[in-house]
């Protein structure tokens, strides 16, 4: 088998493939997890729109627990998801259906869990088995337990031949029984190459990390922001490794075309100020001055901020979505399985529309 591509989810389908005892190799152009994958820390959270992503964010969470323990690196905080917020009210109900544990916070707690949070008075919940992503130990360990299976070459072509796939690279040419290409933003672009046409929105993004003002606090959750109440309402934030720093981001993305061009070059500098505002007016337990900085593309699916589908063609696998670094660990062994034969399920089908709200 082969994966094209070594980021978050190419690295968790091929270790989902040595799982199973499945030679596997792993075609990267550039470093493992430095693309759509980069920078420390994500939100895991289980809340979606779609309760069938909520039941497949649950399964990703016991991959996680279960990689941990193989890895013996801890993959995600014990600090809990806080959503801040009216949509909280529509979450619950979704999460107790799935079995989360996840409950309304009073404003006492809130400051508890997240002592730099301006005074808030709001709806407010806290999702327990949330956290914060180990980013980069994630992918450390990974890369290494993947060893040499994982090459640093790039791939020029996909093509089904004679029930095989042919992947030619830029040193080499082999054919396998199945390849799964998890190459992000070039996805698509393979697709195409083999007469695929991917309803791929692309667009770039930027977060920037803050240093917390005095002492790390010993827990500090993941926050997101729809509430409005300090002036915007797509806020994710989570924070790094020791405490030390809190990312934070707007969900929105600066459009962008297949070519790589952006429709206006101009927006990710307001995003920048926006979060800047916003950290002054929400977050003042942060030093206001930004330590760091992330810039990636982003690849979304019309229908949902957390759309994913697989596209299947003559052996070759084409995962798209957005959002994906809590699902990677559940839907790596979901692409493994695919890829060794064993039906895709049907949820990840283009025509499920997996993450559309109300389907
Ligand atoms: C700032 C930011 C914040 C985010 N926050 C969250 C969050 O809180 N929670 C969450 O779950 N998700 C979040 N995400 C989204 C998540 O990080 C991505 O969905 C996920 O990392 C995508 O992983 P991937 O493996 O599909 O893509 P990538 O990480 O982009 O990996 C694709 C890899 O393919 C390689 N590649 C491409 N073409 C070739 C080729 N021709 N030959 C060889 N290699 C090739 C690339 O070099 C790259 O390493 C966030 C993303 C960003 C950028």
């Amino acid at each position: 088998m082969a994966v094209v591509g070594a980021g978050i989810v190419g690295l968790s389908t091929a270790y989902a493939l040595l799982e199973r005892g499945v030679p596997v190799r792993v075609y990267e152009q550039g470093a493992p997890g430095h693309a759509q994958s980069g920078g420390a820390s994500r939100i895991f959270r289980h809340a979606h729109d779609d309760p069938r992503l909520v039941r497949d964010t649950v399964d990703s969470r016991a991959v996680y627990d279960a990689w941990s323990e193989q890895l013996g690196v801890q993959l995600i905080s014990d600090d809990g998801a806080v959503a801040i917020g009216s949509a909280v009210d529509a979450k619950l109900p979704l999460l107790a259906e799935a079995g989360v544990k996840a409950r309304r916070i009073d404003g006492r707690e809130l400051a508890e869990r997240l002592p730099l949070l301006a005074a808030y008075e709001g709806p407010a919940m806290l999702d327990e088995r949330g956290g914060s992503i180990r980013t980069t130990a994630m992918v450390a360990a990974l890369t290494a337990a993947l060893g040499p299976r994982l090459v640093t070459d790039e791939v020029i072509s996909v093509r089904p031949v004679g029930g095989e796939v042919e992947v030619r690279s830029g040193g080499s040419a082999h054919r396998y029984r199945s390849v799964v290409v998890c190459a992000g933003r070039d996805t698509d672009r393979f697709a195409r190459s083999v007469g695929l046409s991917l309803p791929v929105d692309h667009g770039a993004h930027v977060r920037l990390t803050f240093a917390l003002r005095g002492e790390a606090p010993a827990s500090l959750a993941t926050l997101q922001d729809s509430s409005g109440e300090f002036g915007e309402v797509g806020i994710y934030a989570a924070a790094t490794p020791g405490n030390t720093a809190y990312a934070v981001g707007l969900s929105d993305a600066t459009g962008g075309r297949a070519d790589g061009s952006l429709l206006a070059a101009g927006d990710l500098a307001d995003h920048v100020a926006r979060v800047a505002d916003y950290v002054r007016r929400a977050l003042p337990g942060l030093d206001p001055d930004p330590i760091d900085v992330r810039h990636c593309w982003v690849t979304r699916l019309p229908w949902s901020e957390d759309g994913l589908a697989v596209w299947e063609r003559d052996g070759l696998l084409f995962p798209v979505g957005h959002n994906l670094f809590k699902q990677a660990p559940g839907l790596g062994r979901k692409l493994a399985a695919a890829a060794c034969g064993e039906p895709l399920p049907d949820a990840l089908r283009p025509e499920a529309r997996l993450g559309a709200p109300g389907v």
